[in-house]
């Protein structure tokens, strides 16, 4: 049986707080437990809202937290041209198509419905004839086709972590964006590339990312890429039910260090699904 390869992959928009930390030592532990590799990325792609401070806080915060990666770091932002690859690669089969959409454009197509993401596209851009002028001179990002996708691909699924199949459903995310206007490549591309280059055999993330895998999987497909099992674990929330976020409070990783928290003791209770005063997990 192959190793055990996981990652934890932020995105550098802040601090870490106790959601990354529940979230970093699922994947942290699968591996350690296993005798693999726990890898550290950042999802760094975003250039407006990324910040290099927040690149230096968050390794500060995993190593205070005792969860080391190997290895080097992957950052997101020196790997464009390879994500440019795999977009020429789609290109090429006619599966992506230039949008020149701005988010007003899709909002008052009204009969938009929604996806798990918000609205889904409605397709403004889809069969537009080739328009190289247009091209030069508007900026554009492109979407996958999804049905040609799907057809193309055929029925996929994805293992879980215990090994049960799931079928891909790709379709409730409409064509999603692969490459943006402002950023030469999405979240659903840039991962399912770097997934791969980056061996891993376990992708551990919560579950607010489940309706994601649909696209992922569907990408791995269309892209020759090997697909890893998914472990989606279970959100900490506010006994309120409120997921975490730094605008509800959710205590920082940085916080608990100044406040003299001891770090061995924190990551035993949240190992022991021990939380913090207020907090529990979502659904639980
Ligand atoms: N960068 C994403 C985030 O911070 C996580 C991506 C993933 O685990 O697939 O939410």
């Amino acid at each position: 049986m192959s190793e055990t390869v996981t990652r934890f992959a932020p995105s550098p928009t802040g601090r870490l707080h106790l959601g990354h930390a529940w979230s970093a030592l699922q994947a942290h532990d699968l591996a350690t437990a296993r005798g693999g590799h726990f890898l550290l990325r950042i999802e760094d792609i975003d250039v407006t809202r990324s910040r290099p401070a927040h690149v230096s806080g968050i390794i500060e915060d995993l190593l205070w937290l005792g969860l080391d990666w190997e290895g080097e770091i992957l950052f997101q932002s020196e790997r464009t041209a390879l994500y440019a690859m795999a977009l020429e690669d789609l290109k090429a089969r006619g599966l992506v198509y230039p949008c020149f959409c701005t988010r007003k454009d899709i909002a008052a197509s009204a009969s938009a419905p929604h996806g798990p993401d918000g609205l889904l596209y409605p397709g403004l851009c889809r069969d537009l004839p080739p328009d190289a002028a247009r091209m030069a001179g508007t900026p554009h990002g492109w979407r996958l086709d999804m049905a040609k996708a799907i057809a193309a691909a055929g029925p996929l699924a994805w293992i879980t972590g215990d090994g049960t199949a799931v079928r891909a459903t790709p379709e409730i995310h409409g064509d999603v964006v692969l490459a943006r206007k402002d950023a030469p490549v999405s979240y659903h591309l840039a991962v399912t590339v770097d997934d791969a280059d980056q061996g891993i055999t376990h992708v551990v993330r919560g579950a607010d990312l489940y309706a994601a895998t649909h696209v992922h999987r569907l990408l791995q497909h269309l892209l020759g890429l090997a697909s890893p099992a998914y472990i989606h674990h279970p959100l900490i929330a506010t006994v309120d039910g409120e997921r975490l976020a730094k605008r509800n409070g959710a205590p920082d990783i940085a916080g608990l260090r100044d406040r003299g928290v001891d770090p061995a003791r924190f990551m035993a209770d949240l190992r022991a699904g021990r939380f913090p005063d207020g907090y529990r997990l979502m659904g639980g």
